[in-house]
């Protein structure tokens, strides 16, 4: 996941680390796996715990061991071979179910997990194997009885990248991992989504992918009608730390694409209640063990939050962005995890740098997401937002039709191509997607019909997203009435330009940037900026779903620009008696309110842009892509709140572990981490975990 720039540092510190944390003599084991009848070398299982390892799995080990478990538990697992990679390698899937149940597979949940899209980042892979294996021999009653409601899918994308670099046990070993594949593509740039598709990182080209979008997309979600619900990516990225600071145990870098409420909702909820879980199992957890044995703190686990809010840049084609995509892909609430990378200095020589207790770190991590997952999918939730009143919105005259921009929207064409999204792509969808979660009217109004307040009267709030209307002057008379009688106006994006025609500020005085994604720096302690995640919260919209193109590059700092995010001159705002919560840009007010009569105006600049086809989007266009910041922004504005219920309890123990010691009961399973989330989640989520913020640089 990181770039080779990063290594020199880094390999002291992981060196430093991997001699602190490897203890002595641990590596007792001299083959990596036990495919045949005797387990004993193994502890007694076909892949030993990390601890007992003494390398990373091999490709044809994991095929070895895959294989082996089809042959020992054939109700339990299915592995096939689904295609072929660019180097000519076999490309396989693993799908752990109850096979024996009479359920049939269309009616049971999904769920999807990759292991290393990048092939120097070997440590999902290690832990999933290690979880099919955990499912595939479990007694335990409620984990079997799972997998008569669940179907899990796993795959690891880059057999190339990750067999090049294969030990073969004779020393000395040269061979090193890569992240591309062996047409020296990065996979993760060139998965199918809807919005822009960068021509550069070869959308679509690589069997790999095509391969994985027929068999998973094409045939178990859209042919077999398997409705997936959580996904994950897993890199490696996670740097080391110099002890006694805590080891970061991993981030998560959110999807992008159009979410309702919902499902925004709930890819945070996955994530928060994940590493909620993380933390509450850290006694299960070997370096806990260790730290609490020394008493120093050895790892914590860190934090989710969008790709360009942790990591600081975006992606276009990403895997967890297709796992979540609703047309071209599984419409599963997923993220990428970047876990701690083993084997520093990593890329390089990577057998030499496996360290057995990082390993561990990892695999448990993986117990702990597929387990999350499991749970939270088998609790089907509904999302509420809570209204001051009834609502309005008003039409946008804009809507994106096929044909039309600058850029590329040709289909693609082909066998395995899966669905684009139709067109036209507006974004008044976002307010219609609202209406089925709302405890109050939210309508639409048409601004050419709107020529007094009194038709306003009735709504609580009235926001006018992007589409100023600048020619309607009874609408812009009317709205101005409406607030001047004690209603509550919410202007977004290119609307914003009716501060000026509403003669509140100067028109010189609303402007426009061009910018990497929608955002907002908020000022903390403002009412209108409650609820934010963290300090480093702030991306308010994806810029790639709704068509905004960005570079492929590791540092937005290094990307063009392309994204429209409105906002009014802070002094004049000011000066009109307005008051600044947030910026975009210095002296830039793009979050504020003032009031107006006996009501309120209240602006945020950066929300819903209008789609845009002028840069290549072959798969179509999203009708809007709000971050969990945008929603929790907007319903500040709105006065309203949102939440999911009703609450989730979490099986015990919290991992797929088998050892783990199952003696705990629900009632003993620390829920106090999520309670947070069920009384407001993702609007009023406490940081479970990460205290020091910062970004990081890596390359996902
Ligand atoms: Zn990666």
């Amino acid at each position: 996941m990181y770039h080779r720039a990063r290594m020199g540092r880094r390999w002291v510190l992981g060196l430093m680390l991997a001699l602190l944390l490897a203890p002595a003599g641990t590596r007792a084991f001299a083959f990596p796996t036990c495919p045949g009848s005797d387990r004993t070398v193994c502890g007694g299982r076909i892949i030993p715990e990390a601890m007992g390892s003494t390398g990373f799995l091999t490709y044809n080990e994991w095929i070895a061991a895959m294989t082996q478990l089809q042959t020992d538990h054939p109700d339990r697992v299915r592995f096939d071979n689904i295609g072929h990679t660019a180097g000519g390698r076999p490309l396989y899937d693993v799908i752990v179910t109850d096979f024996s149940d009479p359920t049939p597979l269309s009616q049971r949940t999904g769920l999807y997990f990759n292991g290393d899209i990048h092939g120097d980042e070997r440590d999902g892979t290690e832990g999933f194997a290690r979880v099919i294996e955990d499912l595939a021999e479990t007694t335990d009653a409620t984990l079997s009885n799972d997998l008569k409601r669940l179907v899990l899918v796993f795959t690891d994308a880059n057999p190339d990248g990750w067999q090049i670099g294969d030990y073969d046990y004779n020393p000395p070993n040269t061979n090193t991992f890569t992240r591309e594949n062996a047409a020296v593509h990065d996979l993760n740039r060139e998965w199918p989504v809807v919005g822009f598709q960068n021509s550069t990182t070869f959308p679509f080209t690589d069997p790999e992918v095509q391969s994985l979008v027929d068999a998973h997309g094409n045939v178990l979600h859209r042919l077999d009608g398997i409705n997936f619900a959580y996904g994950y990516d897993v890199h490696g990225s996670a740097g080391a730390e110099t002890p006694p600071a805590a080891q970061l145990m991993l981030d998560v870098l959110l999807s992008a694409g159009e979410f309702d409420l919902k499902r925004s909702m709930l890819q945070t909820q996955l994530f928060s209640q994940y590493m909620s879980n993380l933390s509450a199992t850290t006694s299960d957890n070997i370096l806990a063990t260790i730290g609490s044995g020394t008493g120093s703190q050895v790892y914590r686990v860190g934090d989710w939050d969008t790709s360009w809010d942790i990591y600081g840049y975006l992606v276009s084609g990403g895997y967890a962005d297709w796992q979540a995509n609703q047309w071209t892909g599984l419409g599963a609430v997923t993220g990428t995890i970047e876990l701690w990378l083993n084997g520093e200095p990593g890329q390089e020589n990577t057998f030499g740098g496996f360290n057995q207790t990082i390993e561990a770190s990892n695999v448990h991590s993986m117990r702990v997401a597929v387990r999350t997952a499991m749970d939270l999918a088998l609790q089907p939730q509904q999302a509420a937002l809570a209204l001051p009143g009834p609502i309005a919105w008003v039409s946008n005259s804009f809507a994106l039709q096929q044909g039309q921009g600058s850029g590329n929207g040709t289909p693609l064409t082909g066998p395995s191509v899966p669905p684009g999204r139709p067109y036209p792509a507006t974004t008044d969808q976002f307010f219609r997607d609202l209406m089925p979660y709302a405890d109050h009217p939210v309508t639409q109004l048409d601004a050419s019909t709107i020529t007094s307040a009194s038709q306003l009267a009735a709504y609580s709030d009235v926001v006018v997203a992007q589409d100023a209307h600048l020619t309607d002057a009874a609408f812009i008379t009317a709205l101005r009435d409406y607030a001047n009688n004690g209603g509550i106006v919410i202007l977004t994006d290119g609307a914003l330009r009716d501060l000026a025609a509403m003669s509140i500020v100067p028109t010189a005085a609303v402007g426009s940037d061009l910018v990497y994604a929608g955002y907002v720096d908020t000022t903390s302690g403002d009412p209108l900026a409650q609820g934010l995640h963290a300090s480093i919260s702030r991306q308010t919209y994806e810029p790639v779903p709704v068509g905004y193109p960005i570079d492929n590059t590791f540092s937005s700092s290094s990307s063009s620009v392309h994204s429209p995010a409105w906002w009014v001159d802070q002094t004049a705002w000011e000066a009109a008696g307005g008051r600044t919560a947030g910026t975009t840009g210095t002296s830039k007010t793009s979050l504020g309110e003032i009031s107006v009569g006996q009501g309120k105006l209240r602006i945020l600049g950066s929300l819903l842009p209008n789609p845009s086809g002028d840069a290549a989007h072959p798969f179509g266009v999203s009708d809007y892509a709000v971050t969990y910041v945008g929603y929790q922004l907007f319903e500040n504005l709105l006065d309203a709140t949102a939440q999911l219920s009703p609450a989730i309890v979490e099986s015990c123990p919290l991992t797929t572990n088998p050892v783990v010691d199952s003696g705990c009961t629900l009632a003993n399973v620390p829920e106090s981490p999520s309670l947070p989330l069920l009384l407001g989640a993702p609007l009023g989520i406490i940081a479970t975990a990460a205290v020091v913020r910062r970004r990081r640089a890596a390359s996902r």
